[in-house]
């Protein structure tokens, strides 16, 4: 038999079928529905008996290729491509939940998907129980007769906090609750959810995986058994991802590998000189030593990930300082791109929570959250020390 591609391998060579041109890139497929030759081919197809594409929002030529290279990568059977990340979060919920269920989730999540738990479920009578992400031999006493969903993220955003894989796919085991996991910070480059029993793994495709800020999209992979339930919710409510959305994702999974590489070189070395520099009191990275689940990162992380935080003494005055004294780094809530972008959380993504809540994960005044880019390492240095001078 065959041996299978490498997955970064199918992320390049595992394009469609060629057309009547042979071209060698891939093609896009700007359409919204597809053609038969008779009634009964429609029929047919219809049916389920005939292979054919019918309309977009089931299916595209051009979105399918980039849910194949995708399953490649995080080595699942199944997926769908969805509008943004947040989409695909919501139907990893609402497609496996009913009234009267209960989700376990860990508390450091994105703050989209905390609203989520805490805002829009509870109206469909779905309720939830946050556990500590680092204590893991907690986990069990949250389960309850009607819980469904184990719901996790790491590492977390933008804590830095980890979720122990291994522990998690034990603890979904042992009580019959699906696996669910938001792999976005660490890629499947870095991490692969579905080797620890994960049944369903969803992402933001706008950050690492497009990694140059283009389009936004979002992906759900798992078990055929589970994806046939969330894509059937998905058909019919209609979160699709436009073919040209991935068309672009498809095109930056060739270099997924490689940028993510360069991504993680750079964030580590940025991690050690952030170190050094006097005005910073602490860093976070998962693959300094200093990060208190060091260990863990390295049991279940090939590198670290491009995001970096540290702290500032000098508090939210500090902060603002430094995101007012940078020329090339850019300030903006977008993360996983080939520019250097610099985030407060205190005063912007998390600025509703309570410090007493933010502190809870993680976030103190003078935290900055760094995705750090592909520019020359001394560049980005440089341009830091104008505000940590
Ligand atoms: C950005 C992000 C999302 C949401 O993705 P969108 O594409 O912005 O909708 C979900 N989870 C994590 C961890 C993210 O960073």
């Amino acid at each position: 038999m065959e041996k299978p591609l490498q997955p970064q391998t199918h992320a390049i060579r595992g394009q469609m079928d060629r057309t009547q041109y042979r071209e060698h890139a891939t093609p896009l497929f700007l359409t919204s529905s597809f053609t038969f030759d008779s009634a009964e081919a429609m029929a047919e197809t219809f049916a389920g008996e005939r292979a054919g594409i019918i309309y977009s929002r089931y299916n595209n030529p051009s979105v399918d290729e980039l849910v194949a290279k995708a399953c490649a990568l995080e080595g699942t059977e199944a997926g769908f491509a969805t509008a943004s990340g947040m989409a695909a979060v919501f139907a990893s919920l609402a497609a496996l939940v009913k009234q009267g269920d209960h989700i376990v989730a860990t508390r450091a999540l994105f703050g989209s998907t905390h609203q989520l738990l805490t805002n829009i479920l509870p109206k469909w009578g779905v309720t939830f129980t946050y556990v500590e992400p680092e204590q893991p031999e907690t986990w069990a006493a949250a389960v309850q007769e009607n819980t469904v969903l184990f719901v996790t993220e790491t590492p977390s955003n933008p804590g830095l906090k980890l979720v122990d894989l291994a522990a998690a796919g034990k603890l979904c085991k042992a009580h019959g609750l699906l696996f669910v996991v938001d792999n976005c910070f660490a890629t499947p480059v870095l991490q692969r959810p579905a080797d620890y029993g994960a049944d369903l793994i969803t992402h933001s495709a706008t950050k690492w995986m497009d990694g140059q800020g283009r389009v936004l999209g979002g992906l759900l992979l798992g078990t055929q058994e589970v994806m046939d339930k969330v894509i059937a919710f998905c058909r019919h409510t209609g979160p699709a991802m436009s073919p040209f959305n991935a068309w672009v994702i498809s095109k930056s999974l060739e270099t997924l590998h490689v940028r993510m590489a360069a991504h993680c070189q750079s964030a580590l070395a940025m991690a050690h000189w952030l170190g050094e520099q006097v005005a910073v009191t602490q860093v976070h990275y998962p693959f300094l030593e200093s990060h208190p689940q060091h260990d863990l990162a390295r049991r279940q992380m090939t590198a670290g990930g491009g995001i970096v935080t540290f702290e500032l003494a000098g508090g939210i005055a500090a902060a603002q300082r430094l995101l007012n004294a940078v020329q090339l780094c850019t300030l903006s809530s977008n993360l996983g791109d080939t520019r250097t972008i610099l985030t407060h959380p205190a005063t912007t993504t998390h600025s509703k929570l309570t410090p007493e809540e933010r502190a809870s994960v993680g976030i103190s005044d003078g935290l900055i959250r760094m995705s750090v880019g592909l520019e020359a390492l001394v560049d980005i240095q440089g341009d830091l020390l104008r505000g940590l001078g």
